[in-house]
């Protein structure tokens, strides 16, 4: 039944030969993508002087608490998370004017309950901006950007004392503002959220009311970047040449039958937000960022936790990017000098050069996922016969980008993706490899080379 390039009941069947996978494996091991001149263009644009004065700027509301002011004369006079608010969504303006409006700019605002670190009912203001896709069918897949613009000191109570947040995180929020500036001159298929949430500190507040409105409307959320303390703060130790990114192990949405399933299986290292974390991982590869991906596998920092885990709960796909090494004198502290120790979240130790290479390593990431077609659907290993080959099988990537796929697979101990095998536009392979002994995935491509995220195939049932 399957040969070599036979057409069978119009699945096209791909028979690998050894020496052709061994070829294959030598030949694609670990190869970079063909890289965009249209994202390589808009990477160009991305400025650290830009990110500077937006970061100088966000510091100079005094505070970002989400408990600090938001009425009108807070507002007009520059400061409180009022006047933050406000700034994000002129700057989200200003970038859409520059595209013919290209940007839809909006608000999600809701009323929080008084809580553990809200201590009476609090309005907190979600700002986004959207770029709609440009292909009718492509467009209702997101993938989206965050950041938090609210900020705190040692008393996460201290409504009016100083609270600059300069890496935690208006560092996030202007890759997000950058992101939007530089890719806002670009068009894509699928569609881009620009997003800056509050209430972080409080309780990961606005994400949580963010992610659930994004379910609750059935979002094709696809992938979502948090950036959370991306300054590259200046200490001795620092590596500005490396950038952290987090990703879930077991998915903290997955039902008890999932979770029997990636049990039975192996598959506690590829949750779709490990999936993310690698595909980022390629998008290093493929464009010079000026920084390093260096994939943590682990939701956050040890007993940390961060906006990106909102969206995981929800059951989407969510990475954290922060800095490679944190200096904790520079967090959630008042700003004071003693013993000779500086503390506080200042400018001075933001490195401008480190947050704009986050930023490029971000827009790079969006511009490639929203560039490219969405992943093959119902992605399935046959598993009726028991047989050492192993036959995949999925369904044409939806939305019509796609030209052809890859068959990925990895050692089962082995960390990223190892092999790629072209199988052109098949939907249906066969690779003499046991599906005991690696791990296997299917992405789509484009004819330009975009590559979706890939999908790990669950058994046929
Ligand atoms: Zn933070």
């Amino acid at each position: 039944m399957l040969n070599s390039g036979r057409m069978t009941l119009g699945i096209e069947v791909v028979l690998l030969t050894a020496a052709a996978i061994s070829a294959a494996q030598s030949a694609n091991m670990e190869s970079p993508g063909r890289p965009d001149p249209q994202i390589a263009a808009a990477l160009r644009q991305v400025s650290a002087q830009r990110i500077q004065s937006n970061i100088e700027k966000l510091v100079s509301f005094g505070t970002r608490l989400t408990l600090s002011a938001q009425d009108p004369q807070s507002i007009a006079a520059g400061r409180g998370i009022g006047a933050a608010r406000e700034w994000i969504k002129s700057q989200f303006e200003s970038y859409s004017k520059d595209c013919g409006g290209c940007l839809a700019v909006k608000t999600d605002t809701f009323t929080e309950a008084p809580g553990d670190r809200i201590p009476k009912p609090t309005e907190i203001s979600n700002v986004y901006a959207f770029l709609k896709g440009t292909d009718a069918e492509n467009a209702k897949r997101i993938v989206l950007v965050t950041g938090h613009y609210d900020s705190r000191n040692s008393d996460m109570l201290d409504l009016s004392g100083d609270a600059p947040g300069a890496n935690d995180d208006a560092s996030g929020t202007a890759v997000s503002l950058e992101c939007a500036r530089v890719l806002s001159k670009s068009k894509f298929p699928a569609t881009i959220i620009f997003l800056t949430v509050a209430g972080e500190e409080q309780g990961l507040n606005g994400s949580h009311h963010f992610a659930k409105m994004a379910r609750d409307e059935g979002w094709q959320l696809e992938a979502v970047l948090n950036n959370d303390i991306v300054a590259g703060d200046k200490s001795k130790d620092q590596d500005h040449l490396v950038v952290r990114v987090f990703s879930e192990g077991l998915p903290s949405a997955a039902t008890d039958q999932e979770i029997r399933r990636i049990r039975g299986l192996g598959g506690e290292s590829d949750s779709a937000s490990r999936q993310l974390a690698r595909f980022i991982a390629d998008v290093g590869r493929t464009y010079d960022a000026g920084v390093k991906p260096m994939l943590v596998f682990r939701l956050d920092r040890f007993l940390r936790g961060g906006d990106h885990y909102s969206f995981n709960q929800q059951g989407f796909a969510a990475v954290r990017i922060t800095e490679f090494r944190e200096d904790f004198h520079h967090q959630h502290q008042n700003v004071r000098t003693e013993n000779g120790v500086e503390y506080g979240d200042l400018t001075k130790f933001v490195d401008y050069d480190y947050v704009s290479h986050v930023a490029r390593l971000n827009a790079a990431t969006l511009a490639s996922l929203a560039a490219a077609p969405a992943p093959p659907a119902n992605v399935n290993i046959l598993t009726k016969d028991l047989e050492n080959d192993t036959t995949l099988t999925w369904e044409a990537s939806p939305g019509g980008l796609a030209t052809e796929y890859e068959v990925l697979w990895r050692a089962t101990t082995s960390s990223a993706w190892e092999h790629a095998q072209n199988v052109g536009s098949a939907t249906r392979a066969t690779l003499k490899l046991s599906k005991d002994n690696v791990i296997f995935a299917v992405r789509a491509l484009d004819k330009a080379g975009h590559r979706s995220l890939p999908v790990v195939p669950v058994p046929e049932r």
